[in-house]
């Protein structure tokens, strides 16, 4: 318990300073096993060595950090145990330092052949990884532009449709009237990627054009600097000669009285030049609290879309993107089970891939149904009982009892109303917690094709989203596992 406390804390703090992203995808996986208390050591245990060489590599500084004001203490040390490892079942030890040490060393010699191979294919996963992993974009560039967003790895859908054509327009750069074009909606469902697909797009038509992505934080730190070093005309010249300017999360300027206004001012200057303006934020601009009313009213000038969560359809397609940039070998099936355990959040989704393509990479297997439930089942829930072992009689059982429709009713032909609730709802229960496969839940509900179930699932999606008594069911379903 004290140590799932000193671990939960770190993790939150972690959270708070580098994004969910880097904790659901790497640190979720490892586990504090010991706190030695005499000597200062601290034990993890990490599932593979790639994720320990990723943690060691990119947040190793995190541990330094945090863990000596969360202890109260100096001069900890950490070490971390590999459960799994090409050479063999026995557990390895790494201090985690910046150069390797005597153990890592050795072990890549006694693995050398196999290593040698692995060795390339986890170089190249980390490569492209590093490429889909928002924390570690360099800002180096003066536009602040990742390529690696674009529209192209943009996935459209009934969530995003507005937002993605109003983009393609403004990205060409002759329709005036989305002036500003405004995108809302909760976090990591793709506003952000938005962003800088508008301005790569808009970089290749308009090579003269000058362009800045801007996250509305570094906006506030770079007016603050501007303030203190009396540099206030630069930074509103820097800003004035911009044919597109976009500042994500715009909702930070709350209560933030003179960057409003310097905001105001050069959303003016931009505005009457004709020159583009798109922002980001969390709520429309008539729920944004702390902002001066002449602001929200210029936001509301031109186009106000929303994006929001995807449907099961749009998010297995996204899944399958992807995989493909990443040249992982992804089913459908396993994207649907994903998909459906991460309903709300992109980023959440994605992060749950990386993992789960990180874990099996040293291997070169695909992906398998039985891999992703052991790792995503129970991870996801924090205090909710533990689904990993459930069993599809247990889930059928739960259905029956709350439905009082016997098996033979279930897996008939009928389609009133009752059955077909209850049908939907065994149909998304077994996908989300069992390891069973579209035809396997046909199978076990009456001989059904897959693409039926597939159908069923796409249907309880959106029924989650619109239909309060379905919702209470499945929770009352849910209840009883
Ligand atoms: P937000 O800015 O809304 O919090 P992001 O733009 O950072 O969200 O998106 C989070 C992650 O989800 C990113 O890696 C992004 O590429 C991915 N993502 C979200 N929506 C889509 C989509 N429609 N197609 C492809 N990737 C998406
Ligand atoms: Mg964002």
């Amino acid at each position: 318990m004290v140590l799932d406390g000193i671990w939960n804390s770190f993790l939150k703090v972690v959270r708070a300073e580098v994004g969910s992203q880097a904790v659901e995808t790497w640190l979720k996986s490892v586990a504090l096993v010991n706190f030695e208390e005499q000597r200062g050591i601290l034990f993890f245990s990490v599932p593979n060595q790639f994720i320990f060489s990723w943690i060691r590599k990119n947040y190793h500084h995190l541990f330094r950090k945090h863990f000596p004001e969360i202890l109260a203490r100096e001069n900890l040390e950490f070490e971390f145990k590999v459960e799994s490892s090409l050479s063999s079942s026995s557990h390895q030890q790494f201090q985690l330092n910046d150069s390797k040490s005597q153990s890592d060393r050795s072990s890549e010699s006694q693995n050398k052949e196999k290593q040698s191979l692995s060795v390339v294919g986890a170089r190249k996963l980390t490569k492209k990884i590093a490429a889909a992993h928002p924390v570690d974009i360099s800002n180096a560039k003066k536009d602040s532009l990742s390529s690696r967003y674009n529209f192209h790895n943009f996935v459209v859908g009934p969530n995003n449709y507005l937002a993605y054509s109003a983009a393609q327009a403004v990205s060409k750069g002759y329709v005036k009237r989305y002036n500003p074009l405004f995108i809302y909606g909760k976090t990591g469902l793709g506003k952000t990627h938005l962003l800088h697909c508008i301005g790569n797009e808009f970089k290749i038509l308009h090579p003269e054009g000058k362009v800045l992505y801007k996250s509305a934080m570094s906006f506030v730190e770079e007016f603050i600097q501007a303030v203190r070093n009396n540099k206030l005309h630069n930074f509103s010249e820097k800003y004035r000669k911009l044919d597109l300017l976009m500042i994500d999360d715009i909702q930070v300027l709350s209560q933030k009285e003179q960057t409003q206004e310097m905001f105001f001012n050069i959303f003016n200057r931009m505005y009457d030049e004709k020159r583009q303006i798109v922002l980001s934020s969390d709520t429309p601009p008539s729920s944004l609290q702390g902002f001066q009313e002449r602001l929200i009213s210029r936001f509301n000038w031109g186009l106000v879309a929303d994006v929001t969560v995807p449907t099961l359809e749009t998010r297995v397609a996204i899944l399958l993107k992807k995989a493909e940039d990443l040249k992982i070998d992804l089913s459908q099936d396993v994207a649907i089970f994903i998909a459906t355990n991460f309903a709300s959040n992109v980023r959440e989704m994605e992060g749950a891939l990386t993992r789960l393509a990180a874990m099996t990479m040293l291997t070169f297997d695909s992906i398998s149904l039985e891999f992703a439930k052991k790792e995503l089942i129970g991870s996801t829930g924090g205090d909710e009982k533990d689904k990993s072992n459930l069993k599809p009689g247990t889930i059928l059982e739960a259905v029956l009892k709350i439905f009082r429709f016997q098996r033979e009713d279930i897996c008939s032909k009928r389609r009133d109303n009752g059955v077909v609730l209850a049908r939907q709802i065994l149909c998304y229960l077994l996908k989300k917690y069992t390891n069973a496969s579209l035809r396997t839940i046909g199978s076990y509900l009456g001989g059904r094709k897959h693409s039926t179930i597939l159908h069923s699932l796409i249907q309880v999606d959106a029924r989650i989203k619109t239909d309060d008594y379905f919702k209470e069911k499945l929770k009352e379903v849910e209840i009883c596992l």
